[in-house]
């Protein structure tokens, strides 16, 4: 193989679709589970949302957001344009979509108090459907996928990359993508890279509901201040109390308490549009860079080692966007810019 990508999430089939559609030929994807976006890609709340305090990262959620509104398009029932309402003081700060505008929170959802950003472009979607377009998309300009297989040596030489190990054989390369996701630091530091921090983070997402019958047709309401959001969920609603503490790579569990934190959270922030009650809910890693950004480019040391990751809480909607500049970054056809590795090393 002439690349090989660790990871089928969001930024390892995004990368290969992009590769892929400029012609790169030999990319060969190797994911340790069964099936592509078994973590954070295919268990996320779905929210396309653009905005974001850090002006670098909006760019690539609204190019990411608009290739995947028309990709949608025509997979029934994947995408639904509810909008978004980001609430709380601060959202004067966030970057946003361009026909975003901050009005009173009343005229969109009755009863919800004070000013709040209203992003109508924003929407509610499948991951899956999402992550599928990318699949299909990748394998149908030759790229290969190896499921059930997990990385577990890279072979290195003279500094570069020559190949990995996996559990089932051993695959030449020059090229290596770390598109691990909370696993990214332990897979590049198979390849003698350890210079890039690299924090998991546990977020839960619970399942609940209000007796408002018209909360179907809401947008998706996110009080940043607070850290709480929710958004409709079928007859109910999906809700998350914006939980972040350091997790180690691995599945992780369900904690009591958080839902305990939501109710108390949505009492206070949501208690004036109705009774809320909570259901079962599930918990998955989102990953952080040590300055928030994202992890797009050469690793610093080890030649040959790319990084794409540390997508925190926007790798669904940025995913075009993200895969697109990795591969350009990958191919030389452009900078890595601002998600450069690099910047760690200069420190
Ligand atoms: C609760 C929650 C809610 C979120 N909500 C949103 C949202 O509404 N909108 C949004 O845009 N983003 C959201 N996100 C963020 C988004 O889900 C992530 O940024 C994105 O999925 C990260 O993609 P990834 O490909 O980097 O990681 P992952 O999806 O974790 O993929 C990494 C893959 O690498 C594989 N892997 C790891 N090690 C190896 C190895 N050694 N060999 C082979 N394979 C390996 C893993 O099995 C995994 O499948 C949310 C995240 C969470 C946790």
């Amino acid at each position: 193989m002439d690349t090989v990508i660790v990871g089928a999430g969001f930024a390892g089939v995004s990368t290969a679709y992009h590769l892929a559609r400029r012609g790169a030929h030999g990319v060969l994807v190797v994911e340790k589970e069964a099936a592509p976006g078994m973590h954070a890609s295919g268990r996320n709340a779905g929210l396309l949302r653009q905005s974001s305090d850090d002006p670098e990262i909006a760019a690539l959620l609204q190019r990411g957001a608009r290739a995947a509104r028309r990709a949608l398009r025509d997979v029934p029932g994947s995408i639904r344009r509810t909008g978004s309402l980001i609430v709380g003081r601060g959202i004067s700060r966030l970057a946003a979509g361009p026909n975003a505008r901050v009005l009173d929170a009343s005229e969109i959802v009755k009863g919800l108090e004070g000013s709040a950003l209203f992003d109508p472009d924003d929407a509610v979607v499948d991951p899956q459907a999402l992550l599928q377009i990318f699949v299909e998309g990748a394998r149908s300009r030759g790229v290969t996928f190896r499921f059930g297989e997990r990385v577990t040596a890279v072979r290195t030489a003279r500094g570069g990359i020559e190949g990995v190990e996996t559990t089932k054989r051993k695959i030449a390369a020059r090229t290596l993508v770390v598109a691990a996701g909370a696993w990214a630091g332990e897979v590049a530091e198979l390849a003698g890279s350890d210079g890039i921090a690299i924090e998991p983070r546990r977020r839960h997402l619970f399942r609940g509901g209000i007796d408002r019958p018209e909360g179907r047709s809401w947008p998706f309401v996110w009080n940043e201040e607070k850290g709480v959001y929710f958004r409709p969920e079928g007859d109910g609603m999906l809700l998350s109390p914006c939980d972040a503490e350091p997790h180690a790579p691995a599945e992780p569990e369900v904690d009591p308490a958080r839902r305990d934190e939501l109710a108390r959270k949505v009492a206070d922030v949501f208690g004036m549009l109705g009774e809320w009650r909570l259901g079962p809910g599930w918990a998955c890693l989102r990953t952080f860079a040590k300055d928030g950004r994202f992890v797009i480019g050469p690793d610093p040391r080890v030649k040959g080692l790319f990084w794409v990751g540390a997508l925190g809480g926007h790798g669904m909607t940025s995913a075009w966007a993200v895969g697109r500049l990795a591969a350009q970054v990958i191919l030389g056809r452009r900078a890595p810019g601002p998600f450069d590795p690099r910047r760690f090393e200069a420190r």
